[in-house]
């Protein structure tokens, strides 16, 4: 069936006026809450994302403890504000899901057997959700968990492709989520290649996934480096903080005009 909103024009440009293989404008800031251990807040087109991270730290309650290794804990959740309709609040089956899949991801990179018995805590909190909220909530905790100086491989960095209008399109919009015909969520650890998420809704031929599958994956690559950018930024700033001078109230000691000695006038006859 044709669908109602044309999503691309007749020069294969998308509603947003981006190309088919264009990324929506994404950036990224590492440390940007003092109370979790790591974080980071991404924009990515309409999203917005907060992830923090707490841990390694015990794992509670005390029976879901693995003698042998960390585990490594996502709670996903779309604000109640996130969307045009009030989300009901609380977690729903699809954010069940997420989080599920995203701590698995996640649990691919660190080093868990250096921290038995604990649990690595990630929370990712969409503010405003406009499709790819995964690969979004994904990439931003995956910064965060670097910012919170957890031993891992490599980060861990998604996109999704898709099919849209018989169109295969790069980092699906909204739109073309809800009317398309196919939605593809990768995540990768891009220093060995490995993909850790990769789920499709809908249907593609497998000519089509492969080329959406390799499209992606490009995609991810132009990710990590905003990722690290981000790291880059964080510590680049606490290198900064570090090296500043005292404040002009207080000048160093060299520079403080030593006062004219007060010297007791002698009286004649002394
Ligand atoms: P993802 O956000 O990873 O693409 P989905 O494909 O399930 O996950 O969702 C696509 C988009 O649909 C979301 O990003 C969001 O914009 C919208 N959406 C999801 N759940 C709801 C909801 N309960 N109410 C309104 N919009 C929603």
């Amino acid at each position: 069936m044709e669908p109602e909103v044309k999503l691309l024009d007749e020069n294969k440009r998308r509603l947003d006026g981006r190309a088919v293989d264009e990324l929506r404008p994404i950036k990224i800031e590492a440390g940007v809450l003092n109370r979790a251990d790591g974080s980071a807040y991404l924009e990515w087109g309409g999203n917005k994302v907060l992830a923090a991270v707490y841990g390694p730290r015990e794992a509670h309650p005390r029976h879901r403890q693995d003698p042998a290794r960390a585990l490594v804990q996502c709670r996903y959740n779309m604000a109640a504000f996130s969307v045009s309709d009030r989300k009901r609040p609380g977690p729903d089956r699809r954010s069940v899901e997420i989080s599920k899949v995203v701590s698995e991801a996640l649990g691919h990179v660190v080093f868990k057997e250096q921290f038995p018995r604990t649990s690595v805590d990630v929370f990712i909190e969409v503010l405003q959700a406009e499709a790819g909220t995964r690969c979004a909530g994904l990439t931003a905790a995956a910064v965060a968990m670097a910012d919170a100086g957890i031993p891992m491989r490599d980060l861990v960095v998604s996109c999704a492709a898709g099919k849209a209008d018989g169109t295969l399109l790069l980092d699906l919009g909204k739109e073309e989520d809800n009317l398309g015909e196919a939605d593809l969520p990768v995540a990768i650890v891009p220093r060995t290649g490995e993909i850790v998420l990769l789920q499709m809704d809908g249907h593609l031929t497998p000519e089509e996934l492969e080329k959406s599958l390799k499209s992606a994956i490009d995609a991810c690559h132009k990710i990590y480096e905003i990722q690290k950018d981000a790291l880059r930024r964080r510590y680049a700033v606490t290198a900064e903080h570090e090296d500043t001078p005292p404040p002009p109230e207080a000048p160093k000691p060299e520079e403080v005009e030593a006062p004219e000695p007060v010297v007791p006038e002698t009286q004649e006859g002394e």
